[in-house]
């Protein structure tokens, strides 16, 4: 298995750079509905719900996922610049390489990573 080493530092901290720049502007875009929908809540024109239509709309779930892993993501790059990037938070295991290539921000194995899932998934059944 690769795991990741401090030579790769410069190319994950890039990656998670820009990740961050991506969620920022989907919580921009957010920002900036709440704000126009208020502005003229009042008014009904079907020239500016068409328009609306047409945009990418940023909905609330959206939104909440897009904040859930800017914090991830920072909480990523806090732990690159600290040494401790690339270990499970939980078990303390170094994390595949491949794994983190694909979720640079992920703070666990797979293994970890599952129990995790299962935990969530049995207390939205609850
Ligand atoms: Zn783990």
């Amino acid at each position: 298995m690769n795991t990741y080493h401090s030579g790769l530092t410069a190319q994950f901290d890039a990656l998670l750079a820009g990740r961050e720049q991506e969620l920022c502007a989907v919580l921009h875009t957010r920002e900036a509905q709440a704000d126009t929908g208020e502005a003229r809540s009042d008014v009904i024109d079907f020239k500016d719900i068409a328009i609306e239509d047409t945009l990418a709309v940023v909905d609330e779930v959206q939104a909440e996922n897009a904040a859930h892993e800017l914090e991830q993501v920072l909480a990523a790059r806090r732990r690159l610049q600290d040494h401790r990037y690339g270990a499970c938070l939980d078990c303390g295991e170094a994390i595949d390489l491949r794994r983190l290539a694909a979720m640079p921000a992920t703070p666990f194995c797979t293994g970890c990573q599952a129990v995790h899932e299962q935990e969530h998934a049995a207390l939205a059944r609850h």
